[in-house]
């Protein structure tokens, strides 16, 4: 006779929930690994978070190490009105194609303008502090 009352012992051992919430389960496949939808959900979103965040971080950092460089040059080149080749300010990690914004004229850093002038066979920068 087989007792109805008695727990059949489910072949997949218990795990705890993959979404950081603690709760420990009962896995229905071997691939289960939130309790239900709303906890993967919830995982799901919180691994994108982390992803904006660490690229926001990145990015940031980038801005940072460009207006470290266009103040060097900035301070090097206002008295003079010198223009550089934009390759000099990138073998000191300048990255031209981030910018905080733009208009016709202008790209911007946190605290410079630079413009992009061709010159011969060079790119040159133009770089102005904020008015
Ligand atoms: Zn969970």
């Amino acid at each position: 006779m087989i007792n109805s009352n008695q727990e059949q012992p489910s072949p997949i051992p218990k795990r705890v929930c993959a979404c950081g919430c603690g709760i420990e389960f009962q896995p229905r496949r071997t691939n289960q690994i939130y309790l239900n939808k709303k906890h993967a959900d919830y995982a799901h979103n919180q691994r994108k978070k982390k992803q904006r965040i660490g690229r926001d971080v990145e990015l940031e950092k980038q801005l940072r190490v460009n207006d470290k460089v266009l103040d060097k040059y900035y301070k090097l080149g206002q008295k003079l009105n010198l223009q550089f080749p934009v390759k000099l300010l990138k073998t000191e990690g300048f990255d031209e194609n981030l910018t905080l914004r733009s208009n016709k004229e202008f790209f911007y850093s946190y605290n410079y303008a630079f413009k992009l002038v061709k010159q011969n066979e060079n790119i040159n920068i133009i770089i102005k502090g904020y008015e």
